[in-house]
C-alpha cells in the first residue's frame, strides 16, 4: 500500500517504526538483540500492520462515499436558451431545505442560475420524497383517468429507486461514522505509541553519546 493514503501522524509513526527495526536489526546481526528489544519490535510490526489495514479501510470507505457522492448527474440545462453545451460549474449553493445544488453558468447567455434538484443522493432522497408526496396528493384530484394511471405508475417507480437508494446510503453512514470513532482509536493510539518510542529514541542517544 501506497504511503501517500497515510495521515501525517500514522506517516511520522511509521517513520519511528523504521528506525527500530533498522536497529533491531543490525542487532541481530551482531547477536545483541534483547528479549526486551525483540518485544518492541514485535508490538512495532503489530502496529504497523494495524496501521495499513486501517488505512486500507479508511481508503476504501472514502472511496465508496466519493462515488456514491457522485452517483448524482445533473443534465442542468440554462434556463434561458434551454441548452447545456455552455455551462460552467461555478459552485454549490443551500436551499431552505439544507439541501444543496450546483450553480452554474451559460457562457452563451452570461446567465447564472441554480440548478433545481440536489447535487447528491442524501439530499435527493429528501427532494424525491417531497416529490412523491406533491404527486400523491396531485393525483387524487386528476379527474383524467388515463393522466392518473400514468403518475401513479411513475410514483411506484420512484418508490422503488428510493427503497433501493436508501439502504446503500444508510450503510455508507454507517460505515462513516464507525470509521470516525475507529480514527479516535487509532490517533490516541498512535499517540501514546509514538511518544513511548521518542523517548525510547531519546534514551538510546544517550547511551551511544
Ligand atoms: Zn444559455
Amino acid at each position: 500500500m501506497n504511503d501517500a493514503a497515510l495521515k501525517a501522524n500514522e506517516r511520522e509513526l511509521i517513520k519511528l517504526i523504521r528506525f527500530f527495526s533498522k536497529r533491531a536489526a543490525l542487532l541481530m546481526e551482531t547477536g545483541t538483540l534483547s528479549q526486551e528489544h525483540e518485544q518492541l519490535t514485535n508490538a512495532c510490526q503489530n502496529l504497523e500492520t494495524q496501521l495499513y489495514t486501517h488505512a486500507q479501510n479508511r481508503l476504501a470507505i472514502l472511496d465508496k462515499r466519493e462515488r456514491l457522492q457522485k452517483l448524482i448527474e445533473d443534465n442542468a440545462q440554462c434556463p434561458k436558451c434551454g441548452k447545456a453545451d455552455m455551462l460552467k460549474k461555478t459552485g454549490v449553493a443551500t436551499n431552505e431545505h439544507g439541501w444543496k445544488s450546483n450553480t452554474y453558468r451559460c457562457r452563451r447567455c452570461n446567465t447564472t442560475f441554480t440548478w433545481n434538484k440536489p447535487n447528491n443522493p442524501w439530499h435527493m432522497t429528501s427532494f424525491l420524497e417531497m416529490y412523491i408526496h406533491e404527486l400523491e396528493q396531485g393525483v387524487q384530484q386528476e379527474p383524467n383517468e388515463e393522466i392518473r394511471r400514468h403518475t401513479e405508475a411513475a410514483i411506484g417507480q420512484l418508490h422503488d429507486s428510493l427503497d433501493r437508494l436508501r439502504p446503500v446510503l444508510q450503510t455508507s453512514d454507517e460505515e462513516m461514522e464507525a470509521l470516525q470513532t475507529k480514527e479516535k482509536e487509532m490517533d490516541r493510539l498512535i499517540h501514546q505509541f509514538k511518544n513511548y518510542l521518542l523517548i525510547e529514541k531519546i534514551k538510546l542517544d544517550v547511551y551511544e553519546e
